[in-house]
């Protein structure tokens, strides 16, 4: 576990919500020399493409800003890097899968001067399994004497081809059209992403751990708060709440405030509003009973943050009630029954006497700083090819599974992909997600890690 006051989030990530509206993306994948800088270049309307700097754009995934029409979008240009021992076909096919789990809508470019080749279709293949839409482009059509091969590309089974000559321009400006009408207004549903405004807290834990005596702790000056924040419109079953200078919405309170302790309050129904509760935030605090032994229901409920993917802070409440033994025995515990959240950070708090309840801002911070941080793809495979030059992975079958390539597909949580010739192992993924976090931290949030092999 990580001590409260290890200021970790202060180097933990730099991608700050809010800002500037984000703005749907597309991927341009094809095989190298189609033409696709040629044609990303006059999409965008310059002759040097400006790059920008942005956490998670590498070499590899260069992404630039467009504008049409009065509408802003993001081309990310995804070649770049070199085909591997799989062959060009396995790294074009790896990279449009990539575009299609990372952008809104994906851009494939064939040179219609070669026609469609063998790895034009491998690519086409993949992509006809998106659930993005895709947009097929035939680029070098500088006269009409291609037309006849733009339409040969209708049997790569991505609709209607677009002819284009990037190098004189031909074309462009329909196909912007056609790339504006697919793309989707906003970006695709990334929790939290463009909301702005305070971040979402859900306040969660068993029967009288004291959620409602610290929510009443924490929003003393609420009311005075509330009308502060511009453009908020407060839902009636959240409550702003200032913790540290800072303003947080504490989803789904309305319960708590109103101490409404039905009757038919049933465990069942208890666990659906911490379910909605923990769906609607960012980040849950999940409030534990030090004075009490861990229980089954503590665990669940950490369970449910875990599954639904939230940044998490245990808060263990009642400090003021533990003492020596109490404390050994819950070392143990701790060892016991949550080692599998290791990685949240832990805060001891008192909802009555107010003890150590401003740490809980801190741990909110570096557990979302996690939750939205974004490791640069370049700096994640030499951490990659270090950890496996020195471990490799068990070999099984006879067969010594190869790990080609990773990214992080995802943030909120942070989502990595690998890319390899054969099955990991679950020991072996989990071995990878440890040295991770003991390269990168991410305290405070849970880490995914999925295998994608090919052939
Ligand atoms: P990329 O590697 O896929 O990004 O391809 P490039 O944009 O670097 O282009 C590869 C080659 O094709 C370069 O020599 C370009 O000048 C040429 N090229 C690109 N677009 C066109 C085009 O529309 N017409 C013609 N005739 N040549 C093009
Ligand atoms: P909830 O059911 O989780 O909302 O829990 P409550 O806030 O209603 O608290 C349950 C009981 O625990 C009440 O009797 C509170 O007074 C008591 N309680 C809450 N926080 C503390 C604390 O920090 N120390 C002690 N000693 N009692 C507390």
């Amino acid at each position: 576990f990580v001590a409260a006051d290890d200021e970790q989030w202060a180097d933990a990530g730099t991608d700050e919500p809010g800002g500037a509206a984000p703005t749907p993306t597309l991927a341009v994948v094809g095989r190298p020399n189609v033409g696709k800088s040629t044609l990303v270049n006059r999409l965008i309307g310059r002759r040097e493409a400006v790059v920008q700097d942005v956490p998670g754009v590498t070499r590899d995934r260069i992404s630039y800003d467009a504008l049409w029409n009065g509408r802003r979008f993001t081309l990310v240009d995804t070649g770049g890097w070199e085909p591997d021992a799989t062959g060009l076909q396995g790294a074009v096919a790896a990279q449009a899968e990539l575009a299609m789990r990372t952008a809104d809508a994906v851009m494939l470019v064939v040179d219609a001067s070669v026609g469609a080749t063998a790895t034009d279709e491998a690519v086409a293949r993949v992509l006809r399994r998106s659930d993005r839409p895709v947009i097929l482009v035939a680029t070098k059509v500088d006269d009409d004497r291609l037309t006849s091969d733009t339409a040969a590309l209708w049997r790569l089974g991505l609709g209607e081809p677009h002819p284009v000559s990037g190098l004189h321009g031909r074309g462009s400006g329909d196909l912007l059209d056609a790339v504006l009408d697919l793309l989707p207004e906003t970006p695709r549903d990334d929790v939290g992403a463009g909301s702005g405004g305070p971040r979402r807290v859900a306040l969660v834990g068993k029967p009288n751990v004291g959620k409602s005596s610290l929510l009443n702790k924490v929003s003393g000056e609420l009311r005075s708060v509330v009308h502060d924040v511009a453009g908020t419109t407060v839902d009636p079953v959240d409550s702003l709440v200032e913790l540290d200078g800072e303003i947080w919405r504490f989803v789904d309170t309305a319960g708590l405030r109103k101490r409404v302790r039905t009757a038919s309050g049933t465990e069942f129904y208890a666990s659906l509003r911490t379910q909605s509760a923990i769906e609607a935030a960012e980040v849950a605090v999940v409030l534990i009973d030090a004075s009490e032994p861990i229980a089954e229901q503590d665990q669940r409920v950490i369970g449910m943050v875990e599954e639904a993917g939230r940044a998490l802070v245990l808060v263990f409440n009642k400090w003021d009630l533990v003492d020596e033994d109490r404390r050994l025995a819950m070392k143990r515990e701790l060892e016991r029954d949550l080692v599998r959240v290791r990685w949240a950070e832990r805060v001891n708090v008192s909802a009555l006497t107010g003890r150590s309840v401003a740490k809980i801002a801190p741990a909110l911070r570096t557990a979302l700083a996690s939750w939205d941080q974004r490791i640069p793809t370049g700096r994640l495979n030499g951490w990659l090819a270090d950890v496996i030059a020195a471990t490799p992975p068990p070999v099984r079958g006879g067969k010594q599974p190869k790990v080609l390539f990773a990214t992080q597909a995802q943030t909120r949580p942070p989502t990595f992909v690998l890319f390899t010739t054969g099955f990991l192992e679950a020991g072996y993924r989990r071995f990878l997600e440890r040295r991770l976090r003991e390269e990168f931290g991410f305290t405070g949030s849970p880490v995914r890690l999925s295998v994608r092999v090919r052939e």
